[in-house]
């Protein structure tokens, strides 16, 4: 019986275990969210280390470990990895945060196993973006363009990861008095109650933010399409910040 395994993973975590050893949490394409451990992982520093920096892409080969829920790795080829020397911090803030978004979200409590398959589409389909935007800059300042862009693709992958956990936004109607949110009208954002309304008269303002239509329209756009819809459509810098707030306030409300 052959019990080697291989699939593509994306690492979360790695931890350290006794002097030389690693512990490393991924998420695979065909078995979801893995446990690993590598034997003398960080000795052979040229070796497997390399291949598995949290948020990389690598072809991940392992067999099973006798009466353990762990997989012991025994090899590892790097497919993708955003060149963070390149990066700057904010852009490595961004990346670190979906990193760890995904870490706490991707459990079973929490999802439904083919909504967990998706996650390491989406996830996958970010960091392929992420790197290819962070090497288009041959200089060290990352022009605005591209940064609204990481922004976009961030708030989308946000938006995305909250969906499958079952925290989809209600973008279509007024939480209190249910009408249809349109353009022309002050639509708000309760962000004690994570919803949609037009009734300013029953919130407090100190928990609610002005959202534009433009930004749910947008918002609606990232929920409903890829990345590479994503990367084609011609965006306002403005409405890109707000989208991000958005999604962000929302995720804050949701975990
Ligand atoms: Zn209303």
């Amino acid at each position: 019986m052959n019990l080697n395994y291989k699939t593509q993973g994306i690492i979360l975590n790695k931890y350290k275990t006794g002097d030389y050893d690693g512990f490393y949490v991924a998420l695979t394409k065909d078995f979801g969210k893995v446990n690993f451990f590598a034997k003398s992982s960080r000795k052979n520093k040229a070796k497997l280390t390399y291949h598995l920096e949290p948020g990389s892409l690598s072809d991940l080969y392992f067999v099973p470990r006798i009466r353990r829920e762990s997989f012991l790795l025994t090899g590892a080829d790097l497919l993708l990895k955003p060149s963070f020397e390149k990066l700057g911090n904010k852009e490595i803030v961004l990346y670190n945060q979906a990193i760890n978004l995904t870490s706490r979200l991707v459990s079973f409590e929490i999802m439904e196993v083919d909504k967990i398959f998706l996650v390491f589409d989406i996830l996958k389909q970010y960091l392929t973006d992420f790197t290819k935007l962070s090497k288009i800059e041959n200089n060290n300042e990352i022009s605005k363009q591209h940064r609204a862009r990481q922004y976009l693709f961030q708030a989308g992958f946000i938006l995305k990861l909250l969906d499958y956990a079952g925290f989809r936004p209600n973008l279509k109607q007024c939480n209190y008095c249910g009408k249809k949110i349109s353009a022309g009208k002050g639509i708000f954002y309760d962000l004690q109650n994570s919803v949609l309304t037009c009734c300013t008269q029953r919130l407090s303002f100190d928990g609610i933010e002005k959202v534009s239509f433009d930004c749910l329209k947008l918002t609606n756009f990232l929920l409903n399409n890829d990345f590479d819809k994503m990367e084609k459509v011609k965006v306002e810098d403005e409405i890109v910040s707000e989208v991000w707030r958005f999604s962000i306030n929302h995720l804050k409300y949701c975990l």
